[in-house]
């Protein structure tokens, strides 16, 4: 991290912290070198954390263990996990819950607003966003297929089930089919798709939401659903990954058409309401 490095003003920064002596000044004014911080604690459990998140072990809207707890698995001090933890803050990779825990956070909050903004104000990009959530859902569907483990697509399964059951009340039906697509994305074994998902997530979701209850409510339109659901599905548990792909794109495709049949002031309400 070279902004930490004291290279602006050595000599005040050397008397302050009781290091290196006035015989040394110098020495210490030749610019090609400067000091080398000590790590702090506190900078490697963040380092850790960061490799945790990084490598898809943490993944986004996972809870935290609390200080106390994270201090005696990692045999540190609570005021470096307090401190790591405000350093992740910092960086937009961990959030404060209203429960006082922490949770991970792909970030950006303000990045998914005028996403919400952009996509409200004009239908083209509402087209443009499904369409590239089809490529990436595609891709996800396609890496499912070849890297999913057999609890992660027996999870696709299990949240299938539920949209399947007759009995299932049809109003949850945008967030099972969410749940559905995010089970995929998990499946998908990158890190680097479930934080940018958990960016698009909200948009995403309401989108969905549109999609079941608007543009797509009629119960022909959940039965077709339900069989495109149904290829992306088998698809990834037969480790077809061509076939993931291409089931993943037709489902989504759908979507698209409609979209392209939408007439122009219905936008506003694709884009979700209240944010
Ligand atoms: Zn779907």
């Amino acid at each position: 991290m070279p902004d930490d490095r004291p290279n602006s003003q050595p000599t005040t920064r050397r008397a302050k912290d009781g290091r290196g002596a006035a015989s040394d000044l110098a020495a210490t004014q030749d610019p090609r070198f400067h000091e080398i911080p000590r790590e702090r604690v506190a900078d490697r459990v963040a380092q850790e954390l960061l490799r945790l998140i990084a490598g898809g072990s943490l993944v986004p809207g996972e809870r935290l263990p609390g200080e106390r707890q994270l201090a005696q698995m990692m045999n540190v001090s609570r005021v470096s996990v307090r401190a790591a933890l405000q350093q992740l803050k910092a960086q937009g990779l961990v959030s404060a819950t209203q429960g006082g825990s922490t949770r991970i956070i792909a970030s950006s909050e303000s990045l998914d607003r005028g996403l919400g903004r952009l996509v409200r104000a004009d239908l083209r990009n509402l087209l443009d966003l499904a369409e590239l959530r089809a490529q990436l859902e595609a891709w996800a569907a396609r890496r499912a297929a070849r890297l999913g483990k057999p609890e992660q697509i027996e999870e696709i399964a299990r949240l299938f089930e539920v949209m399947a059951d007759p009995a299932r009340d049809p109003k949850h039906k945008a967030e099972d089919d969410f749940a559905f697509h995010m089970a995929i994305a998990r499946a998908s074994d990158s890190p680097v798709y479930l934080h940018l998902l958990s960016v698009l997530g909200d948009i995403f979701s309401e989108n969905c939401a549109f999609h079941r209850f608007e543009l797509c409510p009629t119960p022909a339109d959940d039965r077709r659903f339900l069989a495109e659901h149904r290829a992306v599905l088998e698809a990834i548990r037969a480790g077809d990954e061509a076939a993931a792909a291409r089931a993943m794109m037709d489902h989504l495709s759908s979507v698209i058409a409609a979209y392209s049949a939408l007439p122009e002031r219905t936008a506003s309400a694709a884009g979700g309401n209240g944010r």
